[in-house]
């Protein structure tokens, strides 16, 4: 049986689908051409009942994580996309109608962000854009800052936020300028305005942008009220680009490359200045830490091939990161022992970023080699606690912090009353331990409610077909 079919009868059985949905339309982004096969994904998403029903957690415990606290035997009520209202399980009243969901021995925390993300290729099938933003959403991710536009990828986020695709909700970068797409202030200046025109959250920045180019890209951009993100090229540098108020720096771009960090220890002194002019500047920045190991090659391949979660993936594509990460080993260039000292010096600088008070922003690159969509935050936070991170800070890096960051778009990140209903019911503490976040009990995003026993039937369907 095809998923879309599998998934269908899932949901009627489970009577997802409450209202008869209209048949769906065929698909209209670019992006999405290669099939016009029902979508039991989209169906479920466009359920009218599953948007206006009121849900209610029942004596829950809630992380609300506007500080490290828990507050036990909870209900929280949504209405639509919000949450309308929390409180001791005996002191809210639970309307007729409202869904209930039992939270008994169960934690619910608000949703978490992928803050470098990305989307499918231009190109990819209707099939695999809803795969990949269905395992962001089996994971809690449900949001997702996608780091590289390319044409027509708005309509996925226009697709995604009026409910004819479920997905995580979307901030998209345009179109990257890097050193091959911007060659002159000129053409940053123009690409610039074309993409503030064009509706992009944001700009995305790439190696290889000349300084002169870059301050006509920052210049057009304090103009027009848009910021900037990503890397940091190379003879624009940290210190210059965080001057300039690059909003992100992603994946710790730069940093290394200022202190040395490839030939040996970081200085102090060097570390704890930059990390001041981190925080001062009010600069967030996006880790990547698990990511990073692999685009260095200081990861361990045989361990990576065995990741489980490489089953939801088409095999064609996991092998082109075999084929990839073992072209990078070959590499007469390479230099294990070199890649392995620049891992750790990335984990030394995290520390200082987050013990100095610079504000990190999760983020995993998903999806990208072996950084699995939604599964990726079990890989990237073990290297989070190594830095010294507690869980709670971790979690809060995914949850407030992103939410701090887009407030201008949006109320999310918290669990409380006007918040977007972005929730993750987790089956223990996550402040306990992290793995408690792993196959949830379930996930709101949005106000839509996707049980854990859906997700899993999903992700079954899923690991069937990989072609
Ligand atoms: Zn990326």
């Amino acid at each position: 049986m095809r998923p879309h079919a599998l998934v269908f009868a899932l949901l009627v059985l489970t009577r997802f689908v409450v209202a008869a949905p209209s048949a769906p339309s065929p698909a209209t982004s670019p992006a999405a051409a290669g099939s016009t096969k029902p979508s039991a994904l989209r169906l479920l998403h466009r359920d009218p009942a599953a948007a206006t029903a009121r849900t209610a957690f029942v004596d829950v415990n809630v992380l609300p994580m506007d500080a490290e606290r828990v507050l036990l035997r909870q209900t929280v009520l949504v209405e639509g996309d919000r949450i309308t209202a929390i409180g001791p399980v005996g002191e809210v009243a639970v309307p007729t109608d409202a869904r209930r969901i039992d939270g008994t021995g169960r934690f619910l925390l608000p949703g978490l962000g992928e803050m470098h993300g990305h989307n499918p290729p231009v190109g990819s099938s209707v099939d695999y854009v809803e795969r990949i933003y269905f395992l962001f959403l089996s994971n809690g991710v449900t949001t997702v800052r996608g780091m590289l536009g390319w044409p027509g990828q708005l309509e996925l986020r226009e697709q995604v936020r009026d409910g004819r695709l479920l997905g995580p909700t979307l901030l998209l970068a345009g179109p990257s300028f890097s050193g091959a797409s911007v060659a002159s202030p000129q053409a940053a200046t123009l690409r610039v305005e074309e993409q503030k025109r064009e509706g992009w959250d944001l700009l995305k920045v790439h190696p290889g942008v000349k300084r002169e180019v870059y301050d006509a890209m920052a210049d057009a951009a304090d103009r027009l009220g848009i910021r900037f993100s990503g890397h940091i090229p190379l003879e624009v540098g940290l210190e210059h680009a965080i001057a300039r108020r690059q909003e992100t720096v992603d994946h710790l771009d730069g940093y290394v490359e200022l202190l040395g960090g490839d030939q040996g220890p970081l200085d102090p002194a060097r570390l704890a200045a930059i990390v001041r002019s981190t925080r001062e500047t009010n600069t967030w920045v996006v880790p990547t830490m698990a990511l990073w190991e692999t685009i260095i090659g200081a990861a361990d391949l045989a361990s990576m091939l065995a990741f489980p979660e490489l089953r939801y993936l088409p095999k064609a594509e996991v092998e082109r990161w075999r084929v990839s990460y073992e072209r990078r080993l070959a590499d007469p260039k390479f230099d294990r022992a070199r890649a392995r000292r620049i891992a750790e010096n990335r984990i030394v600088l995290l520390r200082a970023l987050s013990e100095g008070g610079a504000r990190v922003l999760f983020g995993t690159d998903a999806p990208q080699q072996f950084s699995v969509p939604g599964f990726s935050i079990h890989r990237e936070f073990p290297l989070m606690l190594a830095a010294g991170m507690s869980r709670y800070d971790i979690l809060r890096s995914a949850t407030r912090t992103v939410g701090e960051h887009l407030a201008a778009t949006d109320r999310f990140g918290v669990v409380a009353p006007g918040s977007r209903a972005d929730l993750v019911l987790a089956r223990g503490n996550p402040l306990t331990d992290l793995a408690h976040l792993r196959e949830p009990a379930g996930v709101m995003v949005r106000g839509h409610w996707l049980a854990g026993d859906t997700i899993a039937q999903v992700l079954a369907a899923y690991a069937e077909r990989r072609d």
